[in-house]
């Protein structure tokens, strides 16, 4: 799944080469592509695009008074439709531009989870689907990671996947930052404090940073092998930090990746809590 870098560094570019180019139509091409009725999409025809931003791992395309939110889940892609044929392989929406061009999202898979939100810029942060979303991982600060933690006592690895507790970070991330951060991905927030907020805060900003500088020299998306990293998806691996072999502890939706030496003091993790159930 794109993430906060991925998702970022995808804004920019589409803001490079659309900014400033007139909505002509939007198409949805799935029943499921719109998640909304009001505005309808006519509201931004004519308008041109200002810029495209983000929010979380969400994309908004601003026409003015009007925004598209985008959301790619897990195999979506919003991209410079070359061809615009008129059944395009896994074609959920496209919107078509005064100049002729068109961007296409398409979604890889039969999950149809990727979606289109068209709502009024003015207080578009307050309503859905952004209003549940908590504050930014790259721009938050230690004080307020400190109070999310407290609000949010979960597992640390969690805490972070969690869009409510903090917008952005995505699964792999998530493996990247206990990393870095050298606190174990079962480290509950409820008991870190302000010490672990700046550790956590520090790896965090890290991480992103890492991930976009990467992003922002490729011309389009990376595919989540490509992205760098330490731990996520490298069981068995030497940690680049100090050799030992890293371990996961492996979920039916995603995997925990971990260093036993850097991060939780040589105990391998089994998990208790869940996994004789899921098994
Ligand atoms: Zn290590």
């Amino acid at each position: 799944m794109p993430e906060l870098p991925e998702v970022q560094a995808h804004a920019e570019r589409l803001t490079e080469s659309f900014a400033g180019d007139a909505l002509k139509r939007f198409v949805p091409i799935t029943f499921t592509a719109l998640k909304t009725a009001v505005p309808a999409p006519d509201a931004a025809y004519g308008t041109p695009l200002d810029d495209v931003g983000r929010r979380g791992k969400y994309l908004l395309l601003e026409f003015g008074p009007t925004t598209f939110v985008v959301h790619l889940m897990q195999g979506g892609r919003l991209l410079v439709d070359e061809k615009q044929s008129a059944k395009p392989r896994g074609g959920q929406a496209r919107f078509l531009f005064a100049d002729g061009r068109a961007l296409l999202l398409t979604e890889a898979g039969t999950e149809r989870r990727a979606g289109v939100w068209c709502v009024q810029t003015e207080g578009r942060l307050d309503a859905p689907p952004l209003d549940h979303l908590g504050p930014e991982a790259d721009t938050i600060d230690a004080a307020t990671l400190t109070v999310r933690f407290a609000e949010f006592p979960m597992r640390l690895h969690g805490f972070l996947r969690d869009q409510r507790a903090i917008a952005g970070i995505g699964r792999r991330l998530a493996n990247e930052i206990c990393h870095r951060a050298r606190l174990s991905p079962f480290a509950n927030t409820g008991k870190l404090g302000a010490e672990g907020a700046e550790a956590v805060l520090a790896a965090m900003r890290d991480a992103i940073a890492e991930g976009l500088a990467y992003e922002r020299t490729r011309p389009d998306m990376s595919s989540s092998a490509d992205r760098p990293g330490s731990v996520h998806k490298r069981t068995g691996e030497p940690c680049p930090v100090c050799g030992d072999a890293i371990r996961e502890v492996a979920y039916s939706s995603y995997t925990v990746s971990y260093c036993p030496t850097c991060q939780t003091g040589g105990k391998v993790l089994a998990d208790n809590t869940t996994s004789k159930f899921l098994k």
